[in-house]
């Protein structure tokens, strides 16, 4: 049976001395009257890759959907299609709100959300659309945005996992209403925690900005809110942070589009198993190198796992089905619209994440790749 010398850890980041030596200066000089110059920097870097007006950088992901909602007036009453298959962060912040949140099956290929079953999803109730970009795969947001126009519907792209993906030539991010990003330590680009929302539309950025501070207008030194708000700010050591990251993410994304390369080739003529797809007029940047089983080899995603343990090599387990987890078991008009036989259902089962972190090398590829062989041999 082969065995890590080392264990091999499943995510994981790339620091250089840039991160550090930016960090070091926010800590000596990010006070006073630029308290906020290493968040501006990183937004305006951030915004300049993307390709759109407005950044603003936020303690996490889950904050610039929840901010995504607020500041597109979702609310009580309102109903949110989100995929059914996706991390529980795109789908929580429809329930913070107030709204309630209902799942869309995911397309075979992608595993993104189903414009079919978006369509098949809308009643007079709904009010926005969450599209997430999986594992760094792309939606089919031209069909997305004919549906959410048609329909007057928000539409917010949950690029969490897509940093660096392209569309029709447009960055991931860049394709919804609103784009928002996650700098967890697992995700492409990181800042410990954090994350990031996008905007080409002055109005809710205008909201975004007087929502993330308290119901403060932009500006405002008097304190006089003007609504009660919430508080969603990035500290300016995650900016100084994020900024070397950012100005390195060209390095970042080949070493991720690398690692996928040493995967695919090690995995050549493996019969069975299904990698990322790469959509003609696409650009993955492979946040996690994920493999689906052929559900004929007989293998759940939680044995294979336990068998990769084994071997002291860390994986994760595709995402389940939320309509399946205990989490939304209260919300049982979710899953009103769902297929019979949702595509999602099957996919999650025999779907987990492998090694995907920048410490990996072709060497620890070899080695996860060798024991994926064997346990799929039934070694
Ligand atoms: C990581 C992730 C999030 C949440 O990010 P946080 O920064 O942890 O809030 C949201 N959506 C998806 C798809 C993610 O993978």
């Amino acid at each position: 049976m082969i065995v890590a010398k080392e264990p091999i850890a499943v995510a994981g980041p790339w620091v250089t001395e840039r991160e550090i030596q930016y960090v070091t200066e926010a800590a000596r000089t990010a006070w006073f009257k630029d308290h906020y110059v290493f968040n501006a920097r990183f937004e305006k870097t951030f915004a300049e890759y993307i390709g759109v007006k407005h950044a603003v950088s936020l303690p996490h992901c889950t904050a610039a959907i929840h901010l995504s909602l607020a500041a597109g007036g979702v609310g009580p009453g309102d109903e949110v299609i989100v995929p059914d298959v996706t991390w529980i962060a795109s789908v929580a912040p429809v329930i913070y709100v107030g709204a309630t949140p209902v799942f869309a099956d995911i397309k075979r290929d992608t595993w993104c959300i189903d414009p079919a079953s978006v369509k098949a999803a809308i009643t007079e109730r709904t009010k926005a659309i969450v599209g997430v970009d999986l594992y760094g795969s792309m939606a089919d947001w031209a069909e997305l945005r004919r549906i959410a126009d048609a329909h007057g519907l928000l539409l917010i792209e949950d690029a969490a996992e897509s940093l660096g993906s392209e569309y029709a030539g447009r960055k991931a991010g860049a394709l919804g209403d609103t784009g928002v990003f996650s700098f967890h330590g697992s995700k492409t680009v990181t800042t410990g925690e954090g994350g990031m929302l996008v905007t080409d539309d002055d109005r809710l950025h205008t909201r975004v900005m007087t929502l993330r501070d308290h119901g403060r207008p932009p500006g405002d030194k008097l304190f006089l809110n003007t609504e009660v708000g919430f508080k969603y700010k990035m500290s300016a050591f995650q900016a100084a942070f994020g900024l070397a990251q950012i100005e390195r993410v060209e390095e970042l994304i080949a070493r991720k589009r690398e690692i996928f390369s040493w995967y695919r080739n090690a995995l050549e003529g493996v019969n069975g198993i299904t990698l990322n797809a790469e959509p003609p007029g696409t650009v993955n940047s492979y946040w996690m190198v994920t493999v689906v089983l052929d559900p004929s080899l007989g293998l759940d995603k939680f044995a294979v796992m336990d068998a990769f343990a084994k071997r002291k090599i860390d994986t994760r387990p595709f995402f389940s089905p939320l309509s399946s987890l205990p989490a939304f078991a209260g919300y049982p008009q979710s899953s009103a619209h769902m297929p019979r036989h949702p595509v999602g259902a099957e996919i999650a089962q025999y779907g987990i994440n492998l090694p995907s972190g920048y410490h990996v090398d072709e060497e620890a590829v070899s080695i996860v790749c060798g024991a994926l062989k064997e346990i799929i041999a039934g070694a």
